[in-house]
């Protein structure tokens, strides 16, 4: 199945308001470009080293979105063009992303990342700390980021129900946080395993990558 296919075919399974980040981490810029000739613009990487060097390389109408853990010290590299970061997970790192941002003249979109796991490995802020954030004075004064939204892994498992309730989960904070924060818009959940559950939960916008480009030949 060519790349094209399979992108016809994921897009075929989304509902309108449901935006399609397509994963393309690992996979070569040749892949990356048929997707684009395809129609898709907006792409995922998990490594920001990664990601600038495939934005080189790139057209520059594609909206980059980078899904992985950021690290502080590499925000610097991607500030100039990232156009959504879905890993925030604390004040400190959005301070980070802020000062970068003004450097460039940039306001960058952000989402909060959620821990919605039961699994000790995926990173995230409890529900608590993401009201207390949003609630912070100094969080106020950041000018050149936009919370527009909120991310949340599920747990890698076969449990449909569990993963439906992780789901949930992550849509009710983000109701809530709606609440003192009307500008939010976007729910980042859902990839190839289990996209079609996130959107019956209320998905905005699903990361999908070995659906699209095949199978990865390293986990990442
Ligand atoms: C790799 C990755 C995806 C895509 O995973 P697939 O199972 O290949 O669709 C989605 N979100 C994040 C955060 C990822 O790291």
């Amino acid at each position: 199945m060519s790349i094209k296919t399979n992108l016809t075919e994921v897009k075929s399974k989304l509902p309108n308001h449901v935006t399609l980040v397509a994963v393309s981490k690992t996979k070569p810029v040749e892949d990356l470009m048929e997707a684009y000739q395809a129609g898709q613009r907006i792409f995922g990487e998990n490594k920001i080293q990664e990601m600038a060097e495939k934005y080189q390389q790139m057209p520059k109408d594609v909206l980059w979105h980078m899904i992985g853990n950021v690290q502080r010290n590499k925000v610097k590299y991607m500030a100039e063009f990232v156009n959504m970061i879905h890993g925030v997970d604390s004040e400190k790192l959005l301070n980070e992303i802020n000062k970068h941002a003004k450097k460039h003249d940039r306001t960058i979109n952000c989402l909060l990342q959620l821990k919605i796991a039961q699994e000790d490995t995926k990173f995230g802020m409890t529900s608590e700390a993401a009201h207390t954030l949003l609630n912070s004075k100094d969080f106020k004064r950041l000018e050149n980021i936009a919370i527009v939204g909120v991310m949340g892994m599920a747990s890698f498992t076969d449990n449909t129900t569990q993963i439906k309730e992780e789901f949930s989960a992550l849509k009710t904070t983000f109701e809530s946080l709606k609440n003192i924060n009307p500008k939010l818009r976007e729910v980042s959940m859902g990839m190839s395993g289990d996209y079609p559950l996130a959107i019956e939960c209320g998905s905005t916008m699903v990361r999908i990558g070995s659906s699209i480009f095949g199978a990865r030949n390293y986990v990442i």
